[in-house]
């Protein structure tokens, strides 16, 4: 009987495990993860903490044992230390029991994920600088805010977790600082579009200070006290580090796997790493960009659950293919949505485009339809041909989820002047007649095709 052995069993492990196992009923899979909790919505982390409209257990999908009732051979608390792909065995070791041993494969799914990134600050390892990533980081913040009651929160960055753990703070009473570097939050918008983050950021009572760094962290009764900034001293009960993921690849470049330029494991589009027999899936793995065509590292979940179902499939003798992505993503902070695909201007430039842009104001629902709610759609075209590259959304209830027509239109190379005049729905309680995407869109034509400024 061939044998599959998966690290990690959560997004990406799991559903290629899974997926290989159905289609391959006779496959030997084993699953070893290092924590105790498998197949879970780390997205509804922040939700959990802030909310508290559900439970922990509620974001697990697919426990151990449900794992186990399918097929697949799940060990939890047992950590993957080396791989040998000659020997194609893999060295583990048992974290309860304490023992270590060697286990051989057919094929091997490397599903690490990724870690937050900690930069090597005076302090950063002190007790209460946290950061969020599973289900008992979650349960630890929920227990430092109930025992020590904290009344500040310093949030270090203004990505998409910070923000959504500055609003989890906020909903459990504390007083918030958000320090971001750059001059708006949401790096991956432009920063006018960052600029209408920031202002909902402060409505929700959050200290939002841009342009500022970190230098480091002091402590007093070996807790946390204050986080040293570019800009003074902020006193603090509880810091979130929120810089972002980093790739999770020193197993796989231990043993040789090749990783990309973006600094994540290098597969092809089946998920195939370049060494036979081991293939790799989620957030520890880059993906080509499809609009930039270069090697990207995009943490979503979205993407580890496809690459771990290609993955799957390709290992059961299938033929999958992963086609890349165009980083599309949504957040929220407050009630304003925030959402984004395809490049923006910066990211546009980088990858050698000149680019035109607009930004269109407009209502989710009919002007005269109570409860319309403003919107700004920006879209970033290719100079000359018009053809889409990407957009950004900022907006009230309703607003964020329009992204995904746009995404469609990125991602199948559509021109601004055709967008412009789609046929999209349209009824007073859920759309104006003119959508405010196609009106961006049309403004951005008028602008593709107008002479470049001398
Ligand atoms: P992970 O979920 O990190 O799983 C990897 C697993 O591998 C871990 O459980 C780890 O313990 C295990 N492991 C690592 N090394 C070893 C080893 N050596 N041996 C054994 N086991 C090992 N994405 C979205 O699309 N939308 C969202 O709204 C969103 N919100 C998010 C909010 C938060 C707070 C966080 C943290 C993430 C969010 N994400 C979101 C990202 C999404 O959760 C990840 O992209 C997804 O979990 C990646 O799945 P993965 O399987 O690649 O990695």
């Amino acid at each position: 009987m061939a044998r599959l052995v998966v690290i990690g069993g959560v997004a990406g492990g799991a559903s290629a495990a899974g997926r290989a196992k159905r289609l391959d009923p006779d496959l030997d899979v084993v699953v070893y993860e290092r924590g105790e909790v498998t197949s879970y919505a780390a997205c509804g982390l922040p939700y959990l903490v802030g909310d508290q409209m559900f439970d922990a257990d509620d974001l697990v999908a697919r426990t151990p044992q449900e794992l186990r009732d399918a097929g697949l051979d799940v060990r939890v608390a047992h950590e993957v230390v080396g791989i040998d792909p000659d020997a194609r065995t893999v060295e583990v070791r048992d974290l309860v029991g304490g023992r270590s041993f060697t286990d051989g494969f057919d094929d091997l799914l490397i599903a690490t994920g990724a870690a937050p990134i900690r930069p090597p600050l005076d302090g950063v390892d002190s007790p209460g600088i946290l950061g969020i990533r599973s289900i008992p980081d979650a349960a630890t913040i929920d227990a430092v805010i109930r025992e020590r009651a904290p009344e500040r929160a310093v949030v270090v960055g203004g990505g998409y977790i910070g923000i959504e753990m500055a609003e989890a703070f906020v909903e459990r009473g504390l007083a918030v600082t958000m320090i971001e570097l750059r001059d708006a939050p949401m790096a991956t918008l432009d920063a006018d579009m960052g600029g209408r983050v920031a202002d909902a950021i402060r409505d929700l009572g959050v200290d939002l200070r841009l342009g500022t760094s970190v230098e480091g962290f002091t402590t007093a009764d070996d807790w946390v006290a204050a986080v040293a900034t570019g800009d003074g001293e902020l006193p603090a009960d509880l810091v979130m580090m929120g810089l972002g993921m980093r790739p999770s690849v020193a197993l796989a470049e231990g043993a040789g796997i090749a990783i990309g330029p973006s600094g994540a494991i290098d597969t092809d589009a089946r998920m195939a790493t370049r060494t036979e027999g081991v293939w790799a899936a989620g957030d520890c793995v880059e993906s080509l960009h499809r609009i930039s065509h270069q090697p990207v590292s995009i943490a979503l979940g979205t993407h580890a659950n496809k690459q771990g179902r290609v993955a799957g499939t390709n290992i059961a003798g299938g033929a999958a293919r992963f086609p890349g992505v165009i980083g599309t993503a949504i957040t929220r902070v407050g009630s304003t949505e925030i959402a984004r695909t395809g490049l923006n201007e910066t990211e546009a430039h980088q990858a050698g485009f000149a680019t035109v842009a607009a930004t269109a104001e407009g209502l989710t629902r009919a002007r005269y339809y109570p409860g319309a709610q403003d919107l700004a759609v920006k879209v970033v075209a290719e100079r000359g041909t018009g053809r889409m590259l990407g957009a950004q959304i900022v907006g009230g209830p309703e607003a964020g989820k329009r992204i995904d027509v746009l995404a469609l239109a990125v991602w199948h190379g559509m021109g601004v002047e055709e967008f412009s005049m789609l046929d999209l729905s349209y009824a007073p309680p859920m759309a104006p007649v003119w959508e405010t995407s196609m009106i961006a869109a049309r403004l951005t034509a008028q602008a593709a095709t107008a002479p470049a400024a001398k």
